[in-house]
């Protein structure tokens, strides 16, 4: 059985650099956003099912769904946002589960913003967080998009709170102070520790 660890944060808290960290040791990474955007792929069932539900205005010319238009669709619709959630979610679970049991490496990590705002902390066997200020959030994200802080303040405010995250933790790595390579270190010294509790579980 895999070791699954789940690892989240709010906007621009450093999942994806930390993730490639363990991506460079080796570690099997699935994105959950990633497999969000897979599950729609032209060809997939989900896809023919949102055209054959909304019609065919919701694809582009190339075949790819429309994201922009279910967006706002869903947006000022709650039926349609309640049908869509009822198609992807599971579509959704189903794909990552099966990701995630075919990974090969010593434990896995489903990285995951809506890890717990999702409920997805019941497929992993730990919770590894990453933890910066918000006013640390706001600015690393408008320094990497140039997004608006109207935009990122509001995505903040539709995830967890950073209480509310850090109770849920097994494990947290600091973002905030930490320089690149004092994260790399606690990268290092959780890697370790995860391959001994993945021992531990397969034992
Ligand atoms: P999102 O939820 O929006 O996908 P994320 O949690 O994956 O964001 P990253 O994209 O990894 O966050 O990081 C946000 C930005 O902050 C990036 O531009 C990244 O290079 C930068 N960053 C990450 N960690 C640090 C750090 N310790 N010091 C300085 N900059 C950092």
């Amino acid at each position: 059985h895999q070791y699954i660890v789940g690892l989240t944060g709010g906007i621009g808290s450093g999942k994806t650099t930390i993730a490639n960290r363990f991506i460079e040791k080796g570690i099997d990474v699935i994105d959950a956003d990633d497999v969000a955007r897979e599950v729609v792929f032209p060809g997939t069932v989900s896809l023919k099912a949102i055209a054959q539900h909304f019609g065919n205005q919701y694809l582009n010319t190339d075949g790819t769904l429309n994201r922009s238009m279910l967006r706002e669709k869903v947006f000022s619709d709650a039926n349609a946002k309640q049908w869509l959630n009822n198609l992807l979610h599971p579509a959704i679970r189903e794909s990552m589960l099966n990701q995630l049991s075919s990974a090969k490496s010593e434990y896995c990590i489903l990285v995951a913003p809506l890890l717990i705002e999702n409920d997805l902390t019941q497929f992993v066997d730990t919770v590894l967080v990453i933890d910066v200020k918000q006013e640390t959030q706001i600015a690393r994200t408008k320094m990497r998009d140039g997004s608006n802080e109207e935009i990122i303040k509001s995505i903040i405010a539709s995830q967890v709170d950073r209480k509310t995250r850090l109770e849920k933790a097994n494990f947290i790595i600091d973002n905030q102070d930490a320089s690149l390579a004092e994260v790399e270190q606690q990268v290092d010294t959780l890697h370790i520790e995860f391959i001994k509790l993945a021992q531990i579980k397969n034992s």
